[in-house]
């Protein structure tokens, strides 16, 4: 089996890697450092060069697992939604003609347990993304007098619209026999949480939210769903969301379902 992933250089993308070479699987890592193929994904042409470097290997992918993202802690605001919205669902996009071709073929997307926690249907924003105006979406958060707001908005949105963009292609995708699901992680032990747990905006809030298990998540536990998600014994799930988070969304939003 091969499998693509996407920010296997550090954190979640790094532990999917180690579980997916464990288990015999050839790994095409896509990071902006240490990987097979070097591509800045919050360029279009980034983006290109990185499915052009898939496809010049001329192997039969059989899973694409997209962990590449940045946190709130970036600037400017519109380069979290570059990468971890246009970024991620171009490359989707861009290798759902291999992965059509591969072996109980299966992509899987990191959204995140906070993509509900603001209200943004109907926004300017989450309409700029579902319309994939990336230049329109880049302009909105940019503007903000307020960049952590912008940088949250940018985060939330982004990993709402993953969402959406994975139940708007189960049709589709279903019927061309290729499973796409999407996992929400809650706080997971990984470079990007300790950057959070080190930026004042941020702090806090992270140290102090009620996690129900008391306890971050370790990576390899989201790499685990993961592997879950593309092996034989999750071959009826498609087109759907699963948290993983020690049941911190369910307090947050205990009525959300
Ligand atoms: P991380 O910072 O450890 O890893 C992110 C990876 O993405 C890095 O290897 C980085 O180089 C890569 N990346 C960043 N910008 C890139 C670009 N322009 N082009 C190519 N690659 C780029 O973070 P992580 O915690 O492992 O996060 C992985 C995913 O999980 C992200 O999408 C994140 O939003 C999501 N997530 C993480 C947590 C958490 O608590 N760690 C919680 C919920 C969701």
């Amino acid at each position: 089996m091969s499998t693509v992933v996407t920010g296997s250089a550090s954190g979640i993308g790094a532990a999917v890697r180690k579980r997916f070479e464990h288990d015999g699987d050839t790994v095409i890592g896509i990071d902006i450092r240490d990987a097979e193929i070097i591509a800045d994904l919050s360029t279009r042409e980034g983006r290109e060069a990185a499915i052009a470097g898939v496809k010049r290997r001329g192997l039969t992918i059989d899973r694409f697992v997209a962990c590449a993202g940045l946190a709130t802690d970036t600037r400017p605001p519109s380069l979290i939604a570059s990468v971890n919205y246009f970024g991620t669902v171009d490359l989707l996009d861009g290798l759902f003609e291999e992965l059509q071709q591969g072996s109980s073929p299966c992509a899987v997307l990191v959204l995140s347990n906070s993509m509900q926690w603001l209200q943004l249907d109907g926004s300017p924003f989450m309409q700029a993304l579902l319309q994939h105006d990336e230049h329109g979406a880049a302009e909105i958060v940019d503007q903000m007098p307020d960049a952590f707001f912008a940088a949250s908005l940018a985060y939330v949105g982004s990993k709402l619209a993953l969402g959406r963009a994975v139940r708007k292609r189960a049709s589709v995708w279903g019927k061309a026999g290729v499973r796409l699901n999407g996992i929400a992680p809650g706080n997971t032990k990984t470079p990007m949480l300790q950057r959070i747990l080190e930026d004042p905006n941020t702090r806090d809030g992270v140290a102090n939210m009620e996690i129900p298990l008391g306890r971050l998540a370790d990576p390899a536990e989201i790499a685990g769903l993961v592997a879950f998600l593309c092996g034989a014994e999750s071959s009826y799930i498609h087109g759907s969301i699963i948290y993983i988070d020690g049941g911190i969304d369910a307090t947050v939003c205990p009525d959300s379902i």
